[in-house]
């Protein structure tokens, strides 16, 4: 009988010390606050907290809240990268991909892509949408396992394990052909084979189907980049079919003319890189709601690495990208924010990205809602994740300065939290 009471007694205390934890209030003092709605910022705002959730917006702190205080402060929603590569550390040169391949097994990679889980968080994306593992298999599905469970620090993640191009168009390439070498990607030809890899790919955790549509690259004398398709557009389609048949959706790297084109023609959802996208898929993409996103400061960092290789194509794909750039903003496409982090060191904050925007173009406004309320719409996410207001998720972060004034400060970020958890602060 004693035994049941204090057994008894225990669960209740258990219950209540639980009860506790869940409903523990938290008073977030910010110097002003960009919620991601409008174009400008307000001053003073106290952002309360529950349960992992944005509870209210006021002058105040309730009483008996844990109070965060950030005076100087600006705080907005958690930043969203929707193009990173964690299982990466920089590729500018073929030998830096090539050795990252033969020499490092999938173990020791996923071992580095923990860091930069963590090093993504600690710059402040609370989310990110990780385009693909560069033959380390499913190790990404792994690593968001082990974030979601707790076991690691890192953003919530959205994945799409190995990705998929044809025969004899990725990486790693060149060896003599009866020296076997790994791929950065599951390689399918063929609709029924590539529609196949989709379910393999879904059943092993894919979020998202990445597919390389081009490659090759040629500025052709109108000044069109030119490339050469990888899939044909009946390959590509029945990957969408299938991919949109099992409720995912398709991210296609696409930098120039036919890539796009076809990817466009497909039906895929966001179209990575897109250094040249014709007038005409443009106005397609803005109609489709397909996203673009442009990835520009990798294509500055890899250029002159790249040139000195023996590729100066990629120097005259700046001056491209910036060109389509404008135009994708005139035609009213959806432009999300992403780094191809990975494709650059980790140790390089991927929120460089966002003076790149703004040298093409942007106003800083702009540039933060391409990693917030318009990033999250491309997660799916639009109820949760975004903007600060009352309901969604509790991802904020807070930079020392004013960003709309100055977008650099968007490297400076120094308060994290990740639905109400914080794991940075000043
Ligand atoms: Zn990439």
């Amino acid at each position: 009988m004693r035994k049941i009471a204090f057994i008894v007694f225990f669960l209740a205390a258990l219950i209540s010390c639980l009860g506790q934890t869940a409903t523990k209030v938290i008073a977030l003092r910010c110097g002003s606050v960009f919620d991601g709605r409008g174009d400008s910022p307000r001053t003073n705002v106290v952002i309360v907290i529950e349960g992992g959730k944005i509870k209210a917006l006021g002058s105040s702190a309730p009483d008996g809240a844990d109070v965060i205080d950030l005076p100087h402060h600006t705080c907005l929603p958690g930043l969203i990268d929707t193009h990173t590569h964690i299982l990466l550390q920089g590729d500018i040169t073929t030998a830096d991909y090539d050795e990252q391949l033969l020499k490092q097994s999938p173990e020791y990679r996923t071992i580095l892509a923990t860091v930069n889980a963590r090093r993504a968080l600690e710059y402040g994306f609370t989310s990110i949408r990780d385009v693909e593992t560069e033959g380390a298999g499913y190790a990404d599905v792994d690593v968001k396992k082990a974030i979601n469970s707790g076991i690691i620090p890192g953003p919530r993640m959205q994945v799409a394990t190995r990705a998929l191009d044809v025969t004899g168009a990725y990486p790693l390439q060149g060896y003599a052909p009866n020296v076997l070498v790994p791929h950065g990607v599951q390689i399918v030809d063929g609709p029924d084979n590539a529609r196949q890899a989709v379910r393999e790919q879904i059943s092993h955790g894919a979020d998202w189907i990445k597919v390389y549509s081009d490659r090759s690259y040629r500025v052709r004398d109108d000044g069109v980049l030119d490339d050469i398709p990888t899939f044909t557009l009946d390959e590509l389609r029945a990957i969408v079919d299938e991919a949109h048949r099992e409720r995912h959706k398709v991210a296609s790297h696409a930098m120039a003319l036919n890539g796009v084109h076809n990817s466009v023609e497909a039906g895929v959802d966001s179209i990575e890189h897109g250094n040249y996208i014709a007038d005409e898929d443009l106005k397609t993409m803005a109609a489709h709601g397909i996203f673009y996103v442009p990835t520009i400061f990798v294509g500055e960092y890899v250029a002159q690495g790249r040139a000195a290789e023996g590729a100066p194509v990629w120097v005259k794909m700046i001056q491209i990208h910036e060109d389509t750039f404008r135009r994708a903003m005139k035609a009213g496409v959806k432009i999300a924010f992403g780094t191809d982090a990975g494709g650059f060191d980790w140790k390089i904050n991927p929120a460089k990205e966002f003076s790149s925007m703004v040298k093409f173009g942007m106003t800083p406004a702009q540039a933060i809602r391409s990693a917030t309320v318009t990033a999250a719409e491309l997660f799916g996410m639009q109820d949760s994740l975004g903007t600060i207001e009352p309901g969604k998720l509790a991802d904020i972060v807070a930079v020392p300065a004013d960003p709309l004034a100055d977008v650099s400060a968007m490297e400076k970020v120094d308060f994290v939290m990740k639905a109400g958890v914080v794991y940075r602060k000043p």
